[in-house]
């Protein structure tokens, strides 16, 4: 698949926030460590990605990260996050109305319908993965996050990308199960290769579409 180009957005430094942090585990760090390692892997396999910033520590905004999707037509625009709450296990976000922001309504119906239907196809992908290792909970909509809701119903990057966005809470950083499947204490403080694994056999399956 030489043409497949897929957007990964390791969420955080933007104009939201810096990224969670708990249990000792940076959600920046996390985000980036995770995303990197699975644009090695589907290298391999001949697909191209693009991430939308090349340090860490880079501030961009939750729009500029849609239009790097957008730029690189991307099949999708995968963006990694790790939560923090009373919850546990991954969960999918994906838009499903169209918002004004900046003097542009967006994301058109049909980026909303691809956007769900590739969150629907990660979230059967990823139970499958995980079995019982970690729980895969019901996908759910822009609007049932924090800013999603305060904006009207869909995240920043949502209403500029116009590509499939899913946003992906990897795990819940304060949840102690959580950090176990996704951390490693063993060698150099390294990210569990399998947590990228899950994030990458998702991939693969996703493109499959
Ligand atoms: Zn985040």
């Amino acid at each position: 698949m030489p043409h497949t180009v897929v957007c990964i957005d390791p969420g955080h430094p933007s104009e939201t926030s810096k990224g969670a942090s708990a249990n000792g585990l940076s959600e920046l760090h996390l985000n980036w460590v995770i995303a990197n390692d699975v644009v090695e892997a589907l290298k391999k396999d001949n697909i191209k990605c693009v991430l939308t910033k090349d340090t860490e520590d880079k501030f961009v905004t939750n729009r500029q990260r849609a239009e790097i999707a957008n730029e690189a037509h991307a099949v999708l625009l995968l963006r990694l996050h790790c939560d923090i709450g009373g919850k546990s296990g991954v969960t999918l976000f994906y838009p499903n109305c169209f918002i004004e922001k900046e003097g542009v309504t967006g994301p058109p119906v049909a980026v909303q319908q691809s956007s769900r239907l590739a969150a629907i196809k990660i979230a059967a992908v990823l139970k499958q993965s995980l079995g019982s290792d970690l729980p895969v909970n019901t996908v759910k909509t822009d609007e049932d996050t924090y800013i999603g809701h305060k904006q009207g119903g869909d995240l920043t990057a949502s209403v500029f990308s116009l590509v499939p966005t899913v946003l992906v809470e990897m795990c819940v950083l304060t949840n102690k199960k959580d950090d176990l499947f996704i951390s490693s204490s063993v060698g150099q403080n390294l990210i569990d290769s399998y947590g990228s694994a899950v994030i990458l056999i998702m991939l693969l399956e996703m493109i499959k579409i």
